[in-house]
């Protein structure tokens, strides 16, 4: 195995990969949190056989770069998923694990100097495979049912700034007409249809269920992080349509 990235690399193969099923195609990066307390613990868990997950690269606090599976091969990271109708995420794309604690953790600030090896390698995955910007995802973009993460407290303006990944600022709070959990009809339809429409995977039933409810959470916690909550208002639309507007 030799580096993919001119990014310096640590080299620490996994043995958790497989064949990409569709050649050698890339159009993704999924950036994920560790929600491990160290980049050992991390390490040994993304290698270890029993567990079968991995990523392609794991960025530690102090901005170290490891890889552990080539970008070639299909590392397990995503899971169950779904973005813009495609269902097997893993094999699309590329998994970057970042060192932090998460949620879980008490959601410590990611240090710059971290955040500056995330930017270096996505810009140059971004270059190689020509990713586009708004398929630069979190896991909870592709998992919104089960996954939280890299979540709010991921600095993703920054990396916007620095040309990785897709971002309009936030529209701002503002009172006005909702959507949220229990309601029905044409408006929640509406609502329902500018998510699928952006790529998350979602029935376009005119019910505001569990499932329209952990999308709008999980595009939240990407787009417009000051308030997680579930509930489709101004701010939230008006980001969406803005980002939909953006993608065009
Ligand atoms: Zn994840």
């Amino acid at each position: 195995m030799t580096p993919d990235s001119a990014v310096p690399t640590t080299l620490y193969p996994s043995p958790n990969h497989g064949e990409r099923k569709r050649g050698l195609t890339a159009n993704a990066i999924l950036l994920h949190y560790t929600g491990l307390a160290t980049s050992e613990a991390a390490l040994r868990q993304l290698c270890d056989p029993v567990a079968e997950v991995s990523s392609h690269y794991l960025v530690d606090k102090a901005g170290g770069l490891y890889q552990l599976v080539p970008e070639t091969r299909r590392a397990w990271h995503a899971g169950q998923g779904c973005w813009a109708g495609e269902t097997d995420m893993n094999d699309v794309s590329i998994g970057i694990e970042i060192c932090n604690p998460g949620h879980k953790g008490g959601s410590p600030d990611y240090p710059p100097e971290q955040i500056a090896t995330v930017i270096a390698l996505c810009q140059d995955i971004i270059s190689r495979w020509g990713v586009v910007p708004h398929r630069v995802l979190g896991h909870s973009d592709v998992s919104p049912h089960r996954k939280i993460d890299p979540g709010e407290f991921f600095p993703w303006a920054t990396l916007a700034e620095a040309g990785v990944g897709h971002y309009v600022p936030p529209h701002p709070i503002e009172d006005g007409p909702r959507h949220g959990p229990g309601d029905e009809g044409s408006g929640v339809k509406a609502v329902q249809s500018l998510f699928a429409d952006y790529g998350y995977g979602l029935n376009v039933s005119g019910a505001y269920d569990e499932e329209t409810e952990s999308i709008v959470r999980a595009f939240q916690r990407h787009f417009r992080p000051a308030l997680v909550d579930g509930v489709a208002d101004v701010s939230t639309l008006e980001t969406l349509r803005a980002l939909i507007a953006a993608q065009r």
